[in-house]
């Protein structure tokens, strides 16, 4: 068989050999910073573009407008706002749930992009579009590095 690309799957084979398997992914410069500062301050970080001054949350490492690399960080604390949110009253498996799940699109104010979160200390018919909330974080010493470190956003106090 000499062509390149596979028509019958019967052919699909393994390369023979010692070949490295193991893949380790890991959060990038953007995500480790951006999780770091979670786990360690109790602060969530942007990355701002030096040349258009956008700044995106999460960070990321290349401007989406002027495709330049981003190399600032902005910290935008714990304070955002709900820009939208649903109630969850069923799981997966369409069983009722004993108290239901908010989860929110939470936005920063001069950021660009926000964070999918739950919601807590709050009813869902308490919920508003443009609430301010603030992100209630876990104790230090639960704290993994992901961004389940944050429990979730309550209402501002
Ligand atoms: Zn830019």
């Amino acid at each position: 068989m000499a062509t390149e690309k596979i028509t019958d799957i019967r052919h699909m084979l393994h390369w023979p050999g010692h070949m490295e398997t193991d893949y380790i992914y890991t959060q990038g410069i953007a995500g480790e910073k951006f999780f770091s500062e979670i786990k360690e301050n109790e602060k969530i970080y942007g990355g701002r573009c030096n040349h258009c001054g956008q700044v995106f949350v999460p960070p990321r490492l290349y401007c989406e407008r002027c495709f330049r690399k981003i190399a600032e960080w902005r910290n935008l604390g714990s304070k955002g706002v709900v820009y939208t949110f649903t109630v969850v009253y069923i799981d997966i498996d369409g069983a009722k749930l004993d108290e239901p799940i908010m989860y929110a699109l939470i936005t920063f104010d001069g950021a660009e992009g926000g964070l999918i979160h739950r919601l807590g200390e709050i009813k869902p018919h308490e919920v508003q579009i443009g609430m301010p909330v603030e992100a209630v974080f876990r104790p230090q010493a639960e704290r993994t590095g992901s961004i389940n470190d944050i429990r979730y956003f309550k209402p501002q106090s």
